[in-house]
């Protein structure tokens, strides 16, 4: 009496087991990958990074704005302070005065440029800042999914394993270790079954002899093709 209920049986546990724990195994690297919050976090302190920049360059524009603009005043105390009468020098002055404007006219032109790059670049970090929380907290919520999952699937592996050990109990020694060797070497699957007449694991097409072997409960049918006991659920 040969027990191809039971082999096949204990390959249907064993198949649960092996993805269960691929399942375990890609969660275990999931809940490791911060990829997307880290890459968020990376371009939120980038355009904080650049707000900083900007408003630096901004207070430095506005500084010198008012050092040009101290020195109108005294230029312009100095022309009209009844001090200074030589005309040479009165007309220096008079260009002096002229140049300070320039340049203050040119520095608040850069004010101008800048507070709209500062405008620009604050918007565009408060988007990235925004980005990044999304980030987080998709995060917080996928990696509680997938711990609920993981416990889940460590339960029903301790569970599954009580199954085998009860399956592997009620087998011949011979049939087990015949198992466990062809499970070992043929991609853990030791038991095919018979699907149209074929092995469905290797898909060689099976005499009729051999189906009606896989059919019997006296023997193990094995597929002549590779080796794995057959077995005919219909
Ligand atoms: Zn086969």
């Amino acid at each position: 009496m040969a027990h191809v209920q039971l082999l096949y049986s204990l390959q249907q546990l064993d198949d649960e087991i092996r993805r269960n724990a691929a399942r375990l195994d890609e969660i275990h690297h999931l809940l490791a990958d911060d990829e997307t919050v880290r890459k968020a976090k990376i371009r939120a302190l980038k355009g904080k990074a650049l707000v900083e920049r900007v408003e630096k360059e901004l207070s430095s524009i506005e500084a010198e704005v008012k050092a040009q603009q101290i020195k109108w005043e005294q230029n312009q105390s100095t022309l009209y302070g009844g001090k200074v009468q030589n005309p040479k020098e009165l007309q220096d002055l008079q260009r002096e005065a002229e140049a300070v404007q320039r340049r203050i006219a040119q520095l608040e032109e850069k004010q101008l440029q800048a507070m709209g790059t500062l405008e620009k670049a604050k918007r565009n970090y408060k988007k990235l800042l925004h980005t990044y929380h999304q980030a987080q907290a998709q995060q917080s919520e996928n990696q509680a999914a997938l711990q609920g999952e993981r416990q889940q699937l460590a339960a029903r592996q301790a569970d599954l394993k009580v199954q085998r050990e009860e399956k592997v109990r009620h087998l011949p020694e011979d049939e087990r270790r015949l198992y466990e060797d062809l499970k070992d070497t043929r991609q853990g699957v030791a038991v095919a079954s018979v699907n149209n007449g074929a092995c469905s694991a290797c898909g060689a097409t099976l005499s009729t002899r051999l189906m009606q072997d896989a059919r019997s409960p006296n023997r193990l049918a094995r597929c002549t093709n590779c080796q794995r006991i057959l077995y005919d659920p219909s």
